[in-house]
């Protein structure tokens, strides 16, 4: 009995050591765990890391940020300025980085706009074979016109010429072909790129419905629209004319590029698949691509749209009104 009861005590005894020496190690546990997390985070600090095709640029704080600096910068309201095209967008991904990493969204903004491509839009205006002079508007162009009147009043069968022109090279500006861009003293201006889409007849590449206009949203420009339809549907020409492109292009993914003659060019964007080739001349009947998501997509539509002269246009006014 008595060997017993010794026994039992001991058993108690023991089980409140273990008790006490497994809590003091929890504590001890947490605590240095603790330690370590301060060490931990005093050291790295969260931060997006930014890449542009395949260059790393460096890291920024807010994606938010840089994300509306670029937008700002890619909708440039200037009245100079027809549209700025980026080839690849910055892409974030979240990384913990060293304290004392700096901040480059002014980096990021930099290589945005060296990668970019701006087109420029102005008005040129001629009198016979004198140097032309440019203007930002047509409201100026119109003006400048009529101060010539005013100059050479009394001289018969003077020419002057008034051009829209589109250029992604300032200094290098052709100069004006009298034939193409002249008007009579008498007549009203008409910018030239009202009638240019004329005598290209467009037709539907693929049926389906509109889910995103073209114009701006969410702080950015959509170039085109997107028609849903389902993966593998056909994509047809819009009208006859000469591949100008096929293959990968940033956020188009897998793109196809028509040359339809007269300025006029169309781009299809996302396809899952390319069924012609550079070079090759089609019809609004030839199957070039199948309806896809590649690229910036989120799901499978075809991404429309319509260039004159470098400048997009709404498809809408001529496409799925
Ligand atoms: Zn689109």
């Amino acid at each position: 009995m008595r060997h017993e009861k010794i026994s039992k005590e001991r058993i108690i005894i023991f089980r409140r050591a273990t008790i006490y020496y497994i809590t003091n190690t929890l504590k001890i546990t947490v605590v240095a765990m603790v330690l370590v997390f301060i060490m931990f985070i005093s050291k790295y600090k969260p931060m997006y890391k930014v890449t542009i095709g395949e260059e790393t640029i460096g890291y920024v704080t807010s994606k938010e940020k840089v994300e509306q600096i670029v937008n700002d910068y890619i909708n440039t309201q200037d009245e100079n300025i027809a549209f700025i095209e980026v080839k690849d967008l910055p892409k974030y991904e979240l990384n913990l980085v060293a304290w004392k990493m700096e901040d480059s969204t002014n980096s990021v903004l930099q290589k945005v706009k060296e990668e970019s491509s701006v087109t420029y839009k102005l008005y040129a205006i001629k009198v016979e074979n004198e140097q032309p002079q440019y203007v930002s508007t047509l409201e100026e162009a119109k003006q400048v016109v009529e101060e010539l009147k005013n100059e050479f009043a009394g001289v018969l069968d003077l020419k002057i010429g008034v051009e829209e022109i589109f250029t992604s090279d300032l200094e290098n500006i052709q100069s004006i072909d009298m034939s193409v861009a002249k008007v009579n003293l008498d007549t009203e201006i008409i910018s030239n790129c009202d009638s240019i889409i004329d005598g290209i007849i467009l037709s539907k590449p693929v049926s389906g419905v509109v889910t995103y206009r073209f114009g701006p949203r969410w702080g950015r420009s959509h170039q085109g629209i997107d028609i849903s339809a389902a993966t593998g549907t056909p994509i047809h020409a819009c009208s006859k004319g000469t591949v100008e492109f096929t293959g990968w292009y940033g956020g188009y993914g897998n793109l196809i590029i028509i040359d339809h003659g007269n300025g006029i060019k169309t781009y299809y964007g996302h396809c899952s698949k390319i069924c012609v080739s550079k070079g090759q001349e089609v019809t609004k009947d030839t199957l070039i691509g199948l309806v896809g998501s590649t690229g910036n997509s989120t799901g499978p539509h075809l991404h429309l749209e319509i260039r004159k002269n470098g400048v997009v246009q709404n498809p809408q006014n001529y496409l799925y009104k």
